[in-house]
């Protein structure tokens, strides 16, 4: 069956079940009738009010009650039992699959021939890295291909698209659908009170954008959101654009994901990415991977911890869910693989409670000391802590502080595993700590990651061959936006150069990030709110206050390849604007372009465009950017975004002449596999405030859950990337054919008199306020007692705006206390 004709079943498996839902009595698509008709029903939601996040009272329901369902009509959901290893030919057929059933066979054999090639096309996916030396004849994944797939879509989402369906029917459908509806291909605009989208021409559309822009009373009042696919052209001119603008808004989806890891590492190493290297991977002895599931998010990585286990590499996992990523992998580029035998990958799991892992670490810490304590030098590499670091006292006596039992109780690991894992730590001195949102996105996601950093340091494992930190990024150029300049807290020697090269005076106030802008949506500060592509309204918190606030906005403008749920949700006005992809030829007067990219260890290289467009109306985002720059800017800029936007070189010449690490970039990015930019941390050089790499007390956090409560997190499915849905099936954990499900411990499911497959109401709880998600599945999983977890987006509607990590403000998706009850 195609994705096609799913999402259509699917559809109308949802049209039954939600019969009645979702159209707002004015007809106009607002927010509410738009979460209402993506099925999430927050029935009851107190937010934060817009003033300080006070409660607000219950909300009325559009549609009053809605009659109880039997689970028996759940019928599109099958449960089986989770995989125990990733890949093999399961993966190669769907991506396959995905890939022809949308790009064709013939262009979409010939897009995964040049994936991740040298000098072909860098995958809009994940921002795992490329071999440096010889790349193999499939170097993706299935999430790969299914990325390039849904690019090189063949379906087109025109004018007679938007003149057939109203705003109001569109935001009725969900976002499985409205991405199914194939590519963009013009200038859209939703007219204030309008209900439907119109075709507008480029110039009217850039036109519109710069008077709206010039007429703001401040430039504080616009907002500049940017996604992780814009190229490092792209993010460059933008951020010019926006400072020469006036305003440091520039929030990103880096806030939602590795924002935490960041601030960690630059307070703690001097440098706010990650330190290894692929080749890292194999003179390493130990592999940490903590909070992380790279079967699904990045799962090239398999190969890389494949290739490790063949050296005799330990790895040891840290996790509560034990996916089947990290126990298996069947490497689908051999025969043996594809036949479905597996190499096991973890030697060690520890089934680590939501939030704990400063706890498991602590506890591997304790046991080195007490080996310390024995005899010096038996654990901790005292040479580098002596000359590298700085503050281990104050850790130590931390450590000596912390009991067993609340390292026991908080982490829900029995000793015996913890002592496993401090083995492998102290019999490797070179080790690698890897991490994903499993850590960044809680309360206190700085300091988990700066307790594993501590454990690098007393190891020594940091600064040399084989160790070091590896936040693994989960978008294709989400670190290559920030090296460009993409942040609302920008340094001020980035500020200098801005000035010193361009002539002006780029603002020095700090300006909004993610979770900052949407509150000051929600407050009506923002009148323009500026999308380079993503899908702003599924990635963030807080579904239902976060509609509201885009509702807000005078207008809303969105560059994106595919209609998405933000598109639907409207503000006063809407503007969407069809970009290329990366996988389109890019023709602009001085020729064919190229844009480049940062992967998640520092390589910066081209991506190379191949095919036709998806229609003669698009346009790069590199040049829908200059093009803007140019229109509102007018004789406030010396910038020659004429110029830049018909000739990419240029832009890359501004780069290098900007940006540390970025000289001579033109002639760097065009060798075969690109450079690595240069990066202190891994020469052992530490640019901290201390000049040393510190050392940092963190405490283990104080829980106060009541009998009832539970900690959900959210998490992906296999066949999604980010927002993007690419199916209904989650198959390495077992789940077809439905996403509302709660994967619960059985026994806090037998406590709560649920069986499998009841209905259930999911009701988070933050302060005094409550949110809630209504009719979703329990699915006995093994997960730790006291926790469960849900699909994202979804499960957004449950995620507090007012719940975030600290100092990073990075939303704290993965620890939401809730209850769960069933529905009778
Ligand atoms: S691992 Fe990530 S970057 Fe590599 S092909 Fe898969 S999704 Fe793309």
């Amino acid at each position: 069956m195609s994705a096609g004709e799913r999402a259509r079943e699917y559809d109308a498996f949802m049209s039954e079940r939600e019969t009645g839902s979702g159209v707002s009595a004015d007809g106009s698509g607002n927010a509410q009738a738009a979460l209402n008709n993506n099925r999430w029903e927050p029935a009851k939601t107190d937010v934060d009010d817009a003033a300080g996040e006070q409660p607000r009272g219950e909300r009325e329901h559009p549609h009053g009650q809605i009659a109880a369902e039997t689970p028996e009509r759940f019928t599109g959901l099958s449960v089986r039992t989770p995989k125990r290893a990733a890949a093999g030919f399961p993966a190669v057929y769907r991506a396959t699959q995905y890939v022809f059933s949308h790009a064709g066979v013939m262009r979409g054999s010939a897009a995964l021939r040049v994936l991740n090639q040298k000098g072909g096309i860098d995958c809009m996916s994940c921002a795992w890295p490329e071999p440096d030396g010889d790349r193999s004849f499939a170097e993706f994944c299935e999430n790969g291909a299914k990325a390039i797939g849904h690019e090189l879509d063949k379906a087109r989402c025109g004018p007679e698209f938007f003149a057939k369906h109203s705003i109001s029917e569109l935001s009725q459908e969900s976002d499985y659908w409205l991405e199914q509806q194939g590519r963009l291909t013009h200038p859209m605009l939703l007219r204030a009170g309008a209900t439907h989208y119109e075709p507008v021409s480029w110039e009217h559309a850039i036109g519109l954008i710069a008077e709206k822009l010039n007429a703001l009373a401040s430039p504080d009042e616009a907002v500049f959101y940017t996604s992780g696919r814009a190229s490092n052209e792209a993010a460059f001119c933008y951020q010019l654009f926006v400072r020469q603008f006036g305003t440091n808004n520039l929030p990103d989806c880096s806030n939602m994901c590795h924002e935490s890891s960041g601030s960690a590492l630059s307070a703690t190493l001097g440098v706010g990415k990650g330190t290894v290297t692929l080749e890292d991977f194999q003179k390493t002895q130990a592999i940490f991977i903590i909070g992380q599931n790279p079967g699904t998010n990045h799962p090239r990585m398999l190969t890389t911890l494949e290739h490790a286990k063949e050296k005799g590499v330990k790895i040891v996992v840290i996790n509560p869910l034990r996916e089947a990523g990290l126990i298996g992998f069947m490497n689908p580029q051999e025969a043996l693989g594809l036949l479905g035998k597996a190499t096991p990958l973890a030697d060690l799991h520890l089934p680590v409670r939501i939030n704990g892992d400063i706890a498991v670490i602590k506890g591997i810490m304790k046991l080195m000391l007490e080996g310390e304590d024995r005899q010096r030098g038996s654990a901790f590499d005292w040479n580098f802590i002596e000359q590298r670091t700085h503050g281990v006292d104050a850790l130590l006596e931390n450590i000596r502080a912390t009991s067993w039992d609340q390292i026991l109780a908080d982490s829900g690991i029995p000793r015996d595993l913890i002592e496993q894992a401090a083995k492998v730590a102290m019999e490797s001195d070179r080790m690698i700590c890897c991490w994903a949102m499993g850590l960044t996105q809680q309360n206190n996601a700085v300091e988990t990651i700066q307790e594993i950093v501590n454990l690098l340091l007393l190891r020594g494992s940091m600064g040399k061959p084989g160790a070091g930190a590896c936040p693994v990024r989960g978008h294709s150029n989400v670190q290559g936006d920030r090296t460009m300049g993409i942040w609302e807290r920008p340094r001020p020697q980035f500020l200098d150069a801005l000035e010193k090269n361009f002539a002006f005076q780029p603002p020095r106030e700090h300006g909004y990030d993610a979770v900052e802008s949407i509150k000051a949506m929600h407050e009506g500060k923002v009148k323009l709110f500026f999308q380079l592509g993503g899908n702003f309204l599924s990635a963030t918190p807080d579904t239902l206050f976060t509609a509201e606030a885009l509702e807000k906005v005078d207008l809303a403008v969105r560059v994106g390849t595919k209609l998405n749920r933000t598109d639907v949700v409207a503000g006063k006005m809407n503007l969407i604007l069809p970009c290329l992809g990366r996988s389109e030829i890019d023709r602009r007067a001085a020729g064919e372009q190229f844009v480049t990219t940062e992967n998640s260890m520092g390589v910066i290289q081209q991506s190379c465009g191949r095919f036709e467009p998806a229609g003669d109306q698009l346009r790069s985002e590199t040049a829908i950017i200059c093009e803007i720059a140019r229109a509102t800017l007018g004789n406030r800029t010396n910038v020659p975004w004429a110029q830049w936007a018909e000739n990419y070189d240029l832009v890359r010449e501004a780069i290098a002449r900007t940006i540390v690490g970025c000289e001579d970039y033109n002639r760097k990015v065009r060798q075969p596999g690109g450079y690595y930019l240069p990066n202190k941390a891994r020469d052992n050089e530490y640019i901290t405030d201390t000049g040393r790499a510190n050392f940092t007390v963190n405490p283990i956090p104080q829980r106060d859950l009541k009998p009832d409560q539970l900690v959900m997190m959210t998490i992906r499915s296999h066949d999604q990337f980010n927002t993007t849905i690419y199916g209904l099936d989650d198959r390495y954990r077992g789940i077809f054919g439905e996403r509302r499900v709660i994967f619960m411990n059985r026994q806090d499911m037998s406590d709560r008199n649920l069986r499998e497959r009841d209905v259930v109401d999911v009701t988070s709880h933050f302060r005094d306020q409550t949110r809630q998600v209504r009719k979703f599945i329990a699915v006995g999983y093994d997960i730790p007692r006291g926790n469960c977890a849900m699909y994202f987006p979804e499960a957004n509607v449950l995620v507090p705006i007012g719940s975030t990590a600290n100092r990073s403000n990075q939303p704290a998706s993965k620890y939401v206390v809730v209850t769960v009850g069933k529905r009778e």
